[in-house]
């Protein structure tokens, strides 16, 4: 049984006061049982098992959850997909850094770190969209072999609302049945807006759930579970919300080097023909590109080699028929896509990183 954590301090006021406790390594409970047996054969529905000393009441809460809320949880929120390596991630290497040390060594060596800090259990990753967010809180999962939540902020409110808080109570009360669980939250500012309407209106209900059950997570000594929010606008935050977050990392546009990673691994599932010359300028051109624009761009020119075709019948074209990806699809395709993100939007997000962020 690996040593139980205690923490030192938690700066969450007076509401979290509580320090974290006790606490095992999510990966090998208190029993030396290696969690991930139970996430090789996932249990479905209202059959899912808790998987900490609290056991008793969180199946008595599963038996009162309405069954269709549990199917909606483990069909559509849980995500299973490939594991994320660090190495798919190009870049970012001071957040990687922060994250590995502050975030999972804690977790996965919990021998080294007792009782010298507070366990990092609720993080805001912020910046620009498509910059690597949401892959990072796939890889957090992946190295901690948790089960991963993924809640669309937007999508709560733009589809579910009626039952969006029951949706978040459901999805917390699954996760700690699934432990380790990373609950990624995106755009996480339609939930902590500081413009949410009425007290008692869907969007205010659904923020005062998420709130009671991410206080619990950070509160719990037993619980097994980070919470990753992402957002691309810190500054709607409600600001007396901000305290909530116990790391705030700016997750920033990829730089040359970063840039130049994500073009040789898109190209890479493609025959494409550039030289060094000409990739120094592509590193160079999508200066100000988020990794997403950077990969729009790729499948823009990918597709090139297809223009080229005569106006036959596609799909009867083999891939060896297809000429190599050049410089002048490139070329093209820097016509149709445009970086997304404006100076002054990245202004405003250093600026937030000044005065909020963690520093790195
Ligand atoms: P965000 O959550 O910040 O909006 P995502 O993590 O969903 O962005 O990234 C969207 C896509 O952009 C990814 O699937 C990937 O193709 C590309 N991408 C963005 N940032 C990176 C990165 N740092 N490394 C590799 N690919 C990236």
């Amino acid at each position: 049984t690996p040593p139980s954590y205690s923490t030192a301090k938690n700066s969450l006021g007076s509401r979290s006061s509580e320090s974290f406790g006790k606490y095992t390594s999510p990966v090998m409970s208190e029993h030396g049982d290696d969690h991930r047996q139970l996430l090789a054969h996932p249990m479905q529905g209202p059959g899912l098992r808790a998987a900490t000393s609290s056991n008793h009441s969180v199946d008595e809460q599963l038996k009162n959850t309405d069954t269709h809320l549990i199917d909606l949880v483990t069909n559509e929120i849980i995500t299973q997909g490939p594991p994320v390596d660090w190495s798919d991630i190009a870049g970012l290497d001071l957040v990687k850094a922060v994250i590995k040390e502050e975030v999972l060594w804690p977790v996965l060596r919990s021998d080294a770190f007792s009782g010298l800090t507070a366990l990092p259990r609720s993080i805001l990753l912020f910046g620009p969209r498509g910059t690597g967010k949401t892959l990072l809180g796939r890889c957090i999962a992946s190295q901690l072999g948790a089960t991963f939540f993924k809640i669309a902020g937007s999508g709560l409110v733009a589809k579910w609302l009626g039952e969006a808080e029951k949706i978040i109570h459901a999805s917390f009360l699954v996760a700690r049945c699934r432990q380790p669980s990373v609950i990624f939250v995106s755009d996480i500012d339609m939930l902590l807006s500081s413009q949410v309407s009425e007290e008692h209106s869907p969007v205010s209900r659904m923020r005062t759930e998420f709130l009671m059950q991410l206080d619990t997570v950070l509160t719990s000594a037993e619980d097994q579970i980070v919470v990753i929010c992402a957002t691309s606008k810190p500054e709607e935050i409600d600001e007396s919300l901000r305290r909530y977050f116990m790391k705030r990392l700016l997750i920033p546009l990829p730089d040359s080097t970063g840039r130049h990673q994500i073009i040789v691994q898109l190209l890479s599932q493609h025959n494409y023909c550039l030289n060094d010359k000409e990739f120094a300028l592509l590193v160079q051109r999508t200066e100000g590109f988020s990794g997403l624009d950077v990969a729009h761009l790729c499948q823009e020119a990918a597709v090139g080699p297809l223009h080229a075709m005569p106006a036959t019948d596609l799909s009867a074209i083999m891939p060896s028929q297809l000429r190599p990806v050049t410089y002048q699809d490139f070329e093209n395709a820097f016509c149709k896509i445009q970086p997304s993100i404006t100076q002054k939007e990245l202004d405003m997000y250093v600026e937030w990183n000044k005065m909020f962020g963690c520093s790195q």
